[in-house]
């Protein structure tokens, strides 16, 4: 999505973020802070300079096999309907940028779809993990596991927060719902806005382990690089 985006009439704009900007990447979700992006005013989108140039409006992605992905938006007015990640569980916040198949309704975060499909942990180093549709509990939270989970071939499976040593709160069904109940009556949206602080680190964070960026940069060709440099500049801190 280098120039254009859903607008034929709108052109991206280079735009240089000041430090103290409040303004987060619509893609990654992470804060742009003294970075130059893109943005337009009148669709309200601000992205990173490598986040619109790593993701491409069509992917092919392993956790849906049978559609292409296109890059959607959420709409900003989404009052009253809560959308979630088929692969994570979390929120895709209003006006964030998703990757959908409209067909069977399937969403995943951009950043979800760099998780590498095998991925291996120091404390299951047996087997590698493999992210595959299944069901179950997770071996190390107990809690339970969105469809879409690491299992390896002994049958221990983990959420994705878990393997990457982060933690699964907020990843099981009472936590979500818990969230939706604080976000439809807006009682407690301190309490929200920390989950949904944490969240994010979830992913980028499992992204940032250097096992993980060794994956996702040989997949890739090294062309997701300077997004993970996005995120470790914002996580490092
Ligand atoms: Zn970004
Ligand atoms: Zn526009
Ligand atoms: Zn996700
Ligand atoms: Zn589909
Ligand atoms: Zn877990
Ligand atoms: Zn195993």
């Amino acid at each position: 999505m280098a120039s254009g985006h859903f607008d034929p009439l709108h052109q991206l704009v280079k735009t240089r973020y000041a430090d103290e900007t409040g303004h987060h990447c619509d893609i990654c979700l992470s804060k742009l802070a003294g970075d130059v992006g893109h943005s337009c005013r009148a669709c309200n989108i601000d992205l990173h300079d490598a986040c619109s140039g790593y993701f491409k409006e069509t992917i092919s992605f392993f956790a849906h096999p049978w559609h292409t992905l296109k890059l959607s938006r959420i709409p900003s007015a989404a009052v009253g309907r809560w959308w979630l990640c088929d692969l994570c569980m979390e929120e895709l916040p209003p006006g964030s940028f998703v990757y959908r198949c409209a067909v069977c309704n399937f969403d995943v975060h951009p950043l979800c779809t760099m998780l590498p499909q095998t991925i291996h942990i120091p404390q299951h180093p047996e087997h590698d993990f493999r992210m595959v549709p299944s069901s179950g509990n997770c071996s190390m939270c107990e809690k339970s596991l969105p469809v879409w989970h690491y299992v390896c071939p002994c049958s221990a499976r983990l959420h994705i927060g878990c393997a990457s040593g982060v933690g699964s709160a907020g990843q099981d069904d009472d936590d979500a719902k818990g969230d939706e109940v604080a976000h439809a009556t807006s009682s407690s949206s301190s309490a929200v806005t920390v989950s949904k602080h944490r969240r994010r680190k979830v992913i980028a964070k499992m992204l940032l382990k250097t096992s993980i960026r060794i994956a996702i940069n040989a997949a890739t060709g090294g062309t997701a690089s300077p997004v993970l440099d996005v995120l470790a500049a914002v996580f490092s801190s």
